[in-house]
């Protein structure tokens, strides 16, 4: 037995270890700059860089490290040690408030998006305190903000923490016309639940494409797939289960309120969950959850595949970003209550979270666009590459009753022609039936399900803060100017409503249909990652950031470049990856495949005349078809991919080439290749088989 509450947070140097550690008065201090945002006194910083290096080397850390998130995906870390020399030949274990709060990692080799030239290739990490340290491998980690020399965002860190303060400084204040004075915070609480897959790493080293791009670039469907449906919560296998004991009892030790564990629709799939906290650490919390999860995978001869779509035909992996807003007087703002037609406050903050998603669905598109995760929006299996919202039933009676009904308006009640009123509290089950929508009301919250499983939450996270801060800001401009504040705001719930109602979706979102009347609608259908990026620097956009200082026009730009880049490289990657795999091994396997079918066929004829072959040369014709025009297509890929060149100048036009031109000829070649898999003998087939890979952790 774990003693759970005795390990919990034991890694983390939080706010009671901190209190713990410092004289009365300096945590006094220290607490009300942080908490009224203000920089540290240096000698108050010295104190808590002090406590924080006791403390870590007597968990026996040597080095720390500030941990950041560039915009590479994955998170960063330069390690220094402690150790100071002095004079007389001896060493010190140091740690200064200036080293707490400021480093200065060479920064030249991550992503600008040219912001950073290189002859100041200098970046600098600043503390995030409000997201405590932790010890991971004997290092103290320090999670910070990454800026340029001259103060440009290079981060994902920076974004987010800025639309935190937006959010909350707007949530107030319009909280404050409704009264609420006791509010004087609004904080938004995410928790995402992560899905992944195990496979075993024996298979895995066998397949190139697995250790090069994160997917299989090849593969025919295995005979047995999901169509049984008895993975999903199905018992979980004894080596999953001594992995998730131990990723458990490591993320408890790093504060990660890590809760439910479950087997996913396709076989090998799994999924994390964790109880939701603040989102810039509910933000690092996933990052080294994904980051864990890897390494101890390892630990147990498994490899954890993040990526969206390691499988074709097999549902890929999300990540679901439950979102809300929370008071520091420990209230939910998307909380309907009993009577939510009467709770004019929970309306006015659904009212605005709707009329953000409309105005702003391209940036919650592009926010979740990457390669891999266009490979599921748009599936069957994950939501639509269109932004629509689920309210449940509920919600969606009395939204169309406020939409519909004078009496709203002018007896200053809301009294509903649908017989609502007589509604019980939002049933929990009527909101959480729809599963095909990228964006669902789940009975105190928002669910937002198009994340692929490899993304960094903060992306996402920040246009949400951001676009319903921007709204609330418009809210509170009309509300602190009108006479009968009442009046007013049932006014601007029902002007918003109307207004944004096409957003609104409570049908099956992976039909045919659907794609047809959002068109009508008018709604966004940004089906690649190029397409739905190029959007980032449309004009109301980035006036968006300007307004709510989250990112000057120059630094939007550079993020759509960096990220268009990406997108460029990762196809790129892939095209080589298959080009090696097609012509190293692949064309040798069936081409020697089809040489011994001869042979046997020759064989056979040798023998008698009246021995039949006609099988082997049916068999024969078939593959040798097949390899034929998979050599052309070999060939056709290696030219898409020589043509790149001549978009070398425009990256929107290259990312947008390789979204077309590159990829499709790709899957071509991999259609040829699985169905000469699907017909050679095993034994000289180069891979291990999806039926391999799927099930390759048995027991
Ligand atoms: P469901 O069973 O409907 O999926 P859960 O209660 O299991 O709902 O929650 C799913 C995820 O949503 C969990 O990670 C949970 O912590 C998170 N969540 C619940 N409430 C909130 C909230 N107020 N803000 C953000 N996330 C939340
Ligand atoms: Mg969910």
């Amino acid at each position: 037995m774990i003693d759970v509450p005795g390990i919990f947070a034991s890694n983390v140097f939080n706010d009671e270890k901190l209190r713990e550690r410092l004289p009365h008065d300096t945590y006094i201090s220290y607490r009300e700059s942080i908490d009224s945002d203000q920089p540290l006194d240096i000698h108050v910083a010295n104190a808590v860089a002090d406590a924080m290096k006791d403390w870590a080397i007597e968990k026996g850390c040597t080095h720390y490290t500030h941990w950041f998130q560039p915009m590479t995906g994955i998170t960063a870390e330069k390690h220094d040690s402690f150790l100071t020399p002095m004079e007389d030949g001896h060493v010190m274990m140091e740690f200064s408030g200036k080293e707490l709060i400021k480093g200065e990692p060479d920064a030249s080799s991550f992503p600008s998006g040219g912001i950073r030239a290189t002859f100041e290739a200098r970046g600098y990490t600043t503390w995030d305190p409000t997201s405590p340290a932790f010890v991971k491998d004997n290092t103290l980690c320090i999670p910070t903000a990454f800026v340029s020399y001259t103060g440009d965002v290079l981060d994902k860190k920076t974004p987010l923490l800025r639309s935190m303060d937006r959010i909350n400084h707007e949530a107030v204040r319009i909280l404050h016309l409704f009264g609420r004075d006791d509010i004087t915070r609004v904080d938004a609480t995410v928790g995402p639940e992560q899905e992944y897959f195990l496979i075993d790493k024996e298979v895995y080293d066998c397949r190139k494409d697995l250790r090069y791009t994160g997917r299989t670039l090849f593969g025919a469907r295995p005979p047995k797939g999901q169509q049984l449906d008895d993975h999903y919560f199905g018992a979980i296998k004894q080596r999953v289960k001594a992995f998730m004991a131990e990723l458990d009892e490591e993320l408890w030790k790093l504060g990660i309120y890590s809760k439910t564990e479950h087997n996913e629709v396709a076989p090998a799939q799994h999924e994390l969950a964790p109880i939701f906290t603040t989102v810039n650490i509910a933000a690092d919390h996933n990052q080294l959850t994904m980051e864990l999860m890897k390494r101890i995978a390892r630990k147990h001869g498994m490899v954890c595949l993040l990526h969206e779509k390691p499988f074709k035909g097999v549902n890929g992996s999300g990540k679901h970003n439950n979102w809300s807003l929370s008071t520091d007087t420990g209230e939910n703002l998307l909380k309907p209550g009993k009577k939510p037609e009467e709770n004019t406050q929970f309306l006015l903050f659904l009212t605005a979270v709707i009329t953000a998603v409309d105005d702003y669905q391209d940036l919650l598109r592009l926010s979740v666009a990457t390669a891999g995760n266009d490979h599921r929006l748009g599936g069957d299996e994950a939501p639509p590459a269109i932004i629509s919202m689920f309210l449940g039933d509920d919600l969606e009676a009395i939204v169309e009753a406020i939409i519909s009904g004078e009496e709203y308006e002018s007896q200053g009640k809301v009294v509903l022609n649908t017989g609502a009123e007589a509604l019980p509290e939002i049933r929990k089950d009527t909101t959480d039936r729809n599963r095909t929508s990228p964006f669902a009301f789940t009975g105190n919250k928002f669910e937002f399900r198009s994340l692929g499983s490899a993304l960094n939450i903060s992306c996402p996270n920040i246009m949400l803060n951001t676009m319903v801060a921007d709204v609330l800001s418009s809210f509170s401009d009309e509300l602190e100017k009108a006479t009968d504040f009442d009046a007013a705001v049932r006014r601007l719930i029902r002007k918003n409503l109307k207004k944004h109602r096409r957003i609104i979706f409570n049908g099956d979102g992976y039909t045919d249909e659907w794609v047809a009347e959002a068109e009508e609608r008018g709604l966004l259908n940004l089906k690649s990652t190029p397409e739905a990026l190029k959007r980032y620097t449309a004009k109301k956009n980035i006036e968006l950031f300007r307004r709510n200082h989250i990112f000057s026009e120059k630094e939007v730009k550079a993020r759509q470049e960096i990220l268009l880049e990406n997108y460029i490289k990762i196809i790129d990657l892939e095209a080589l990856t298959m080009l090696d795999m097609a012509k190293k091994d692949i064309f040798p396997a069936v081409s020697a495949f089809t040489g011994e079918l001869a042979e046997t066929i020759a064989r056979k004829r040798a023998v008698s005349e009246n021995i039949r072959v006609d099988s082997e040369v049916k068999l024969l014709q078939k593959l040798s078809d097949l390899l034929s025009s998979f050599s052309d297509t070999i060939d056709e890929l290696d030219s898409k991919v020589g043509g790149a060149a001549g978009y070398r100048k425009s990256i929107q036009r290259h990312a947008e080439y390789n979204a077309t031109e590159v990829l499709s000829t790709m899957e071509r070649l991999r259609e040829i290749s699985d169905k000469m898999e699907m017909c050679t003998a095993a034994e000289y087939w180069p891979y291990p088989s999806y039926g391999e890979l799927l099930f390759s952790v048995q027991s």
